[in-house]
């Protein structure tokens, strides 16, 4: 007996080896196999009676993984189209989408611990929840669990009470349960406990009640792009459509996307206060926040059915779901969903294609969808589902209102340090009423640059070209490509001059801003340096609603899904930056960027208020901004999309090479082009001239592209293929990599 197994290597091939365990090796088994001089783990693909391979060259399985079930043919499925098309080897794909635990043969045997499982005997059927005293409120709940389902899991006895073990120690001496171990492989899908009383549900609104409605009565693989103003309710839409789905089928799984670790929390409690007729183990979270073991655990859990609702990052997206029958993808136009190294993969992509596979709906939340899905709605492809208002009758969408920074200039108006007179003014009224304010600007640390002003000197990193970045509170200058960092000098070092400032603004100096001109406000900074310690941002985060902060100054990450019940005034400080770049796709971020930051405003009934400091603004951008119209900022930039060639017109891949020099790089590029045009698909490809990166050198190392497009994807991945090994011929640079669908070109 033969198998043919997919291991973590750049190679496009499956490996032969000799499988004389019998009965073991069945297709989606992990095995543990040598490579070279190691021992590696893959996945077998096939199972076969003969092999090419000569006799003499086979080498043995080492060892077969029985304390995991096989995955199914369905996820090997998935891993190989990802594989294929995103033109990578489909043990690149799917060893990286397991666990990393489960990729490490010596764990295999520690790793899923059996589980205790507790029964009601037939005395303690009878006896129990009478023989407790009726103000026992935990033991009563504890005896219900026991009764409504088969059994009791330690686990999720534990999450019901602290000392709930203690307890059922005392009922198994007096003979009402009974305590087993199973294999954890074997523990069944929960089921939804009856007889629980209902929480209390919110009437939906008419919108959400058609949305929830087209969802749930859907067959078959149905995408739908629900587009939702902020506040709209779209949580609610996925909790009643899930709850729909999850009822009618007693072993279904659903899969939640969220776009960032900082979410989950808040997405969890939502579904877990919602979903409280399940067992605490039915609902997991997948994100790489999670130590290993659990996140091992937590796969397993979706792997073996037990897990009924799936929370994740874009990680997720690659879980092995044996009983899926509905996807979410929340704030689907978020970049986050686009992994950014190794596989280039875009898990709102592939969860289009997994509920295709398998036949399921798919739900697309955003207030400002990705171009990309809102031209698959437009010609008919998905399903649009629109809330144009908000759910709470009273929370009227923000007014937005520009600041002209010039116009305040010309008038001699005071500022303070880049804050408008106007923005201090309605911060400070924030502040006497006892509603929070927020202001969101892009960029952390102190200050951008440091400069000198006699020799003109910019504190730049001698690994990167690139500026380093000011951090006032660390003391540091740091490199924000990276991560190189230096003590702040105390002079220029060019010419001596100790007169060196700070250039422009990040949070830290906005920070710093606030404190003084808005006297007597807290202010609290919610940044990628500030949340570094794990858990602090869910505390910061939980300052926030506790009403402990008056001012809230952060990046992105305070911008999105949070639902501040006391933010009254959002503040949007140099967003100017990204009118002008030279990425396509920069006027589309920023839009959504901004209506999400403007969606913290008076969710609760307050009236909202969102003032943008700007010197353009008579800008087309801003002006769809204050109408809240993304429709009409939509379709406009697809009009000019359209005109200009650019995606979702056409389909686009990248070719990036890393070299020694520029030199190395460019002309690594310009073979690969070379070598491109001799292919006969593409004819029908557009090759670009080979460019260098805007940041040309990090660590040392110099990058530069090149952009390929077809206005047909069977050409492009057709072209990609042919031209994968003539790429791996090619010498000269020190890495390379290909891209499909960029986001950042
Ligand atoms: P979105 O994700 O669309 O921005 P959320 O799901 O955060 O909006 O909902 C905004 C607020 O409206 C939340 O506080 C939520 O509890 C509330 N909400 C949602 N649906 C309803 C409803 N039908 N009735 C009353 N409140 C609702
Ligand atoms: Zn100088
Ligand atoms: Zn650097």
């Amino acid at each position: 007996m033969f198998v043919r197994v997919a291991l973590d290597h750049p190679l496009p091939t499956l490996f032969d080896y000799r499988c004389d365990i019998s009965g073991a090796a069945v297709v989606g088994t992990l095995v543990s196999v040598p490579f070279g001089k190691r021992h590696v783990v893959g996945l077998v693909c096939e199972v076969t009676a003969h092999s090419d391979v000569p006799a003499e060259r086979l080498r043995d399985v080492d060892q077969v993984c029985t304390a995991c079930p096989p995955v199914s043919t369905h996820w090997l499925a998935l891993a190989a189209f990802a594989a294929d098309y995103y033109q990578r080897g489909l043990g690149e794909v799917a060893l990286p989408g397991l666990p990393q635990a489960l990729r490490d043969a010596s764990r295999w045997s520690r790793l899923f611990a059996p589980e205790e499982r507790y029964r009601l005997t037939a005395e303690g059927r009878t006896v129990l929840p009478d023989a407790l005293p009726a103000r026992a409120t935990a033991l009563r709940a504890l005896a219900q669990a026991l009764a409504r389902a088969d059994f009791l899991l330690a686990a999720d006895a534990r999450a019901l009470h602290p000392k709930a073990l203690a307890t059922l120690d005392t009922w198994q001496t007096a003979g009402w349960v009974t305590l087993d171990v199973i294999d954890a492989a074997t523990v069944p899908a929960a089921a939804s406990l009856p007889n629980l009383p209902a929480p209390a549900l919110p009437t939906l609104t008419d919108e959400q009640a058609s949305a929830v409605a087209a969802i749930r009565d859907a067959h078959g693989f149905a995408p739908f792009l629900l587009h939702g103003v902020t506040g709209s309710g779209k949580t609610e839409v996925y909790l009643r459509a899930l709850a729909a789905i999850l009822a009618g089928k007693p072993d279904a799984q659903a899969l939640v996307l969220v776009p960032e670790i900082n979410l989950t929390p808040q997405f969890e409690a939502a579904f877990r206060a919602r979903f409280a007729a399940l067992d605490a183990s039915a609902i997991v979270t997948l994100h790489s926040g999670l130590a290993e073991g659990e996140r091992a655990r937590n796969w397993f859990a979706a792997h073996t059915g037990r897990a009924r609702i799936v929370l994740g990052t874009r990680l997720a997206v690659l879980a092995s779901l044996p009983r899926l029958a509905i996807i979410v993808v929340d704030e689907e136009h978020d970049p986050a969903y686009k992994q950014q190294e190794g596989l280039r993969y875009s898990a709102r992509d592939l969860a289009i294609y997994r509920a295709k596979q398998l036949g399921v709906p798919v739900v697309l939340g955003s207030a400002t969808p990705s171009l990309e899905s809102w031209w698959q709605a437009d010609q008919g492809r998905y399903d649009r589902l629109t809330l144009s208002r908000r759910a709470v009758a009273e929370a009227a969408l923000p007014s937005v209102r520009l600041i002209d920074l010039e116009d305040e200039r010309r008038r001699g108006r005071a500022s303070i340090e880049g804050l408008s007179g106007p923005l201090i003014a309605a911060m400070k009224a924030r502040l006497e009423r006892g509603e929070q304010s927020l202001v969101f600007l892009n960029r952390r640390g102190y200050a951008p640059q440091l400069a000198c002003d006699a020799c003109g000197w910019v504190a730049g990193c001698p690994r990167c070209s690139a500026y380093v970045v000011l951090h006032k509170p660390e003391r540091a200058l740091r490199c924000h490509h990276c991560g190189w960092e230096s003590r702040i000098p105390r002079s220029c070092p060019e010419c001596g001059n100790v007169d060196i400032a700070p250039l422009g603004r990040g949070t830290q100096r906005v920070e710093e801003t606030l404190a003084s001109a808005v006297p007597g406000a807290r202010v609290l900074r919610i940044d990628a340096d500030s949340t570094r310690r794990k858990g602090s941002a869910q505390a910061l985060f939980s300052d926030v609603h506790a009403g402990e902060v008056d001012i809230l100054v952060g990046t992105q990450m305070i911008a999105k899904g949070h639902d501040f019940q006391r933010v009254s005034l959002v503040g949007v400080l140099n967003a100017d930056t990204a009118l002008f770049s030279h990425d396509f796709r920069a006027s589309e971020r920023l839009f959504a960027q901004l209506m999400q930051v403007s969606g913290r405003a008076g969710r609760a009934g307050l009236p909202g208020e969102v003032l943008v400091q700007t010197r353009y603004p008579r800008h087309a951008l801003y002006h769809a901004l204050c109408r809240h119209d993304y429709v009409g900022f939509a379709n406009a930039t697809l009009a000019e999309r359209r005109d200009a060639h650019l995606p979702p017109f056409v389909y686009q891949a990248l070719l990036r090479a890393e070299g020694r020099t520029l030199e190395a790089a460019l002309a690594f590029l310009q073979q690969a082009a070379a070598e491109l045009a001799r292919i006969p698909a593409a004819e029908r490809v557009t090759v670009y001239d080979a460019v260098p990166l805007t940041i040309v050198k990090v660590m040392h190392v110099h990058r530069a592209q090149l952009l390929i497009e077809s206005a047909s994807r069977a050409a492009l991945q057709a072209t990609l293929r042919a031209w994968q090994p003539l790429l791996r011929v090619l010498k000269g640079v020190l890495r390379w990599n290909l891209e499909v669908d960029p986001l950042d070109i």
